[in-house]
């Protein structure tokens, strides 16, 4: 099936108030703009670098959503045209994009990945540092960052029932952290293999990559 077929077929089985991220890491420019001309315009992609190259090829109405892990001395490379940051797991991190979004008069919109996977390979932070970071007076003082949502990374396994208890827990911190935080409205969870499982225990947002440009050259 083409590009186009793969993506079509997918927002036919995503509820209206689900949002779809084109995972496109590793893809050309060519398969983007295929998903592109299909209507697709939100892109997420886990390098920097490869992101900021595509921006500057493509056109320019495309939300661009960072799902990597973020270094903070790249963060200056997104600043001026990112539209999510998915992974933001520390206060360091926060400061930094709020420091170049400042430099562009932006306000950049981001989510607080939450560790919700046994494995130790997955970043994020705790549902406690979560609530100290929001009530913190230091969180308060950053004027060019818009916390929205949580992100979370189920455990790579065949175990559904293990990712549907992680699921479900980054939906009950959701729910706990909207309570000190009202700005909270995306749950980011979801790829090709449990997005349907993720939108039952409550996403609003899937990232999806393999089943719309088909398997990647690599191990990532
Ligand atoms: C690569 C990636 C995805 C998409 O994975 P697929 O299995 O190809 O759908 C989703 N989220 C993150 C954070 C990723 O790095």
């Amino acid at each position: 099936m083409s590009i186009k077929d793969n993506l079509n077929n997918i927002k036919s089985k995503l509820p209206q108030h689900v949002a779809l991220v084109a995972v496109s890491k590793t893809k050309p420019v060519s398969d983007l703009m295929e998903a592109y001309t299909a209507g697709q315009r939100i892109f997420g992609e886990n390098k920097i670098q490869e992101m900021a190259e595509k921006f500057q090829e493509m056109p320019k109405d495309i939300k661009w959503h960072m799902i990597g892990h973020v270094q903070r001395n790249k963060v200056k490379y997104m600043a001026e045209f990112v539209n999510l940051i998915h992974g933001v797991d520390s206060f360091k991190l926060l400061n930094e994009i709020n420091k170049q979004a400042k430099k562009h008069d932006r306000v950049i919109d981001c989510l607080f990945q939450i560790k919700i996977a046994e494995e130790d390979s997955k970043f994020g932070m705790s549902k406690d540092d979560a609530v100290a970071l929001l009530k913190s007076e230091t969180f308060k003082e950053l004027e060019n960052v818009n916390v929205v949502g949580l992100m979370g990374m189920a455990t790579f396994t065949e175990d559904m029932a293990l990712v549907e208890k992680e699921f479900n827990y980054l939906k009950s911190t959701f729910n706990e952290l909207q309570t000190c935080h009202a700005k909270l409205k995306i749950i980011s969870m979801g790829m090709s293999g449990d997005y349907q499982l993720a939108i039952d225990c409550g996403s609003n947002m899937v990232r999806v990559g393999s089943s719309i440009f088909g398997s990647r050259n690599y191990i990532n």
